[in-house]
């Protein structure tokens, strides 16, 4: 028989942390499989910390939510919103979903050519498309949506060199009861704005009018905001019908919907709280089929779904480096995850899960990522069992925002890779090395030598 592992007893001060109403339950089970895959001989193989995305569950999350609209309304279209994470593979598993592009920038715009969308099924959103943008997103018959009236005239300019007409809709913000409200993008409904800009659009003859956008918040928790969004749009829509004759072809609500996460400070667990795809689909579909639109000329409904489509198909895996106790005798375990690579820290408290088996034991500990710096923290109140030197853990739902807004600090962005449904391992982003940056750095000639 195998020796048991030793763990020296201990008291310890009852902590005063937030208990659910279930009480303070460990939130963990060993995860030590991804999709069939050892964490081990991931990490083995492709070295720690590791990013690692699931495409079964890229896949089936995404038919969830596809399933979820389209058995309520019967025209529905995603759009992948590319900043969420625009790693080509990534993308490609959408596009290859029937979801279109949503891109916020020259540089996504340009990704999502380079992974073969169709210029017409790309939505060109952002307050920052310079004149190049908008004259290559014409050219390709994209879905510009304009956002402030600076861009409106640059569009009404660039009609007189370009032969295509543009096709646009405009971002309209809104009070839908979530506060404090996004104002900042777009055309406000309630002071007029939205409908000056429409107003413009259809004088100036110049553009086609396809559609009317908005993108309420993210993480939004509350469904009935949705229901607002879609009535106030569709009272512009049935505005713009009777006033001009001018039927829109889509009603686009952007992104926003919440994924299982659990916000830092909430009560109760996301995966048990948050509202999921069906109560969003509800309120949407019922707003719109409620609205005076003739029933053969339903908007399509667009969708910009980002964060609850993949947050739960991307995983961290990392290595413990030592343990500690802090000054006032509290557990604290450093990792080799920071919060460079793990931007949401600052927003959730991401589920850790052990990636080998424990003893019951387990203590409130402090994860501190390996940075030298005071602010990276990756969990502050983790019940968790011991985790040893050299153990592996698994950090769940990781997939959006990380791997686009990680930063290189102190440490080097590592790998990227994706289980595929036959339970093959592709690397889809290798790991930086120091040619990554001797790349991109030069050094002045008379700084090239010194003695010391
Ligand atoms: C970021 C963004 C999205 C995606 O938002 P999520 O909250 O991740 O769903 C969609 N549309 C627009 C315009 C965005 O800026």
């Amino acid at each position: 028989m195998e020796k048991q592992r030793y763990e020296r007893p201990l008291i310890k001060r009852m902590e005063n942390d937030m208990p659910n109403k279930f009480g303070m339950k460990p939130e963990n089970f060993p995860k030590s499989k991804i999709d069939g895959v050892k964490v081990s001989d991931l990490i083995a193989e492709h070295g720690s910390p590791l990013f690692v995305i699931s495409e079964s569950t890229i896949r089936n999350t995404y038919r969830k939510a596809k399933k979820a609209f389209a058995t309520r309304y019967p025209k529905v279209q995603f759009a992948w919103s590319y900043k969420t994470n625009y790693l080509d593979a990534v993308c490609s598993i959408y596009h290859q979903e029937g979801s279109w592009a949503e891109v916020v920038s020259g540089f996504e715009y340009q990704k999502a050519i380079n992974n073969g969308v169709n210029g017409k099924r790309i939505i060109f959103n952002g307050p920052d498309k310079t004149e190049a943008d908008l004259e290559m997103a014409i050219k390709n018959g994209s879905l510009i949506h304009i956002d402030h009236l600076d861009e409106l005239y640059t569009i009404i300019n660039l009609t007189e060199k370009i032969e295509q007409k543009p096709r646009v809709a405009i971002r309209v913000n809104m009070d839908t009861g979530i506060y404090p409200m996004w104002d900042r993008f777009g055309f406000n409904y309630e002071n007029g704005q939205a409908w000056d800009a429409l107003n413009k659009i259809m004088a100036s003859g110049k553009m086609e009018l396809m559609g009317l956008h908005c993108h309420i918040g993210t993480f939004m928790l509350s469904a009935k905001a949705y229901g607002v969004a879609a009535t106030k749009l569709s009272d512009l829509a049935l505005g713009i019908k009777a006033k001009y004759g001018h039927e829109i072809k889509y009603i686009d609500l952007g992104g926003g919907f919440p994924s299982k996460n659990t916000l830092k400070g909430s009560y109760l667990p996301g995966r048990d709280v948050n509202p999921g795809f069906d109560d969003f689909a509800e309120e949407i579909s019922s707003a719109l089929l409620k609205a005076n639109f003739a029933p053969d000329s339903l908007p399509l409904l667009i969708l910009e779904t980002g964060r609850a489509l993949i947050d739960d198909a991307g995983y961290l895996l990392g290595t413990v480096i030592s343990n500690k106790r802090s000054s006032a005798g509290k557990r604290t375990t450093i990792i080799d995850v920071g919060v460079n690579i793990l931007f949401t820290s600052y927003w959730y408290d991401h589920k850790v899960s052990p990636a080998q088996e424990f003893t019951q034991f387990s203590e409130t500990t402090t994860l501190y990522g390996p940075l030298c710096m005071n602010i990276d923290v990756v969990r502050d109140n983790a019940l968790l069992p011991l985790l040893n030197k050299g153990d592996h853990f698994v950090i769940h739902h990781v997939g959006a925002y990380n791997m686009t807004q990680w930063m290189q600090f102190i440490t080097l962005r590592p790998k990227v890779v994706m289980i595929d449904p036959e339970g093959k391992v592709h690397v889809i982003r290798d790991s930086e090395t120091m040619e990554t940056f001797s790349r991109q750095e030069s050094k002045p000639e008379h700084l090239k030598k010194f003695e010391l």
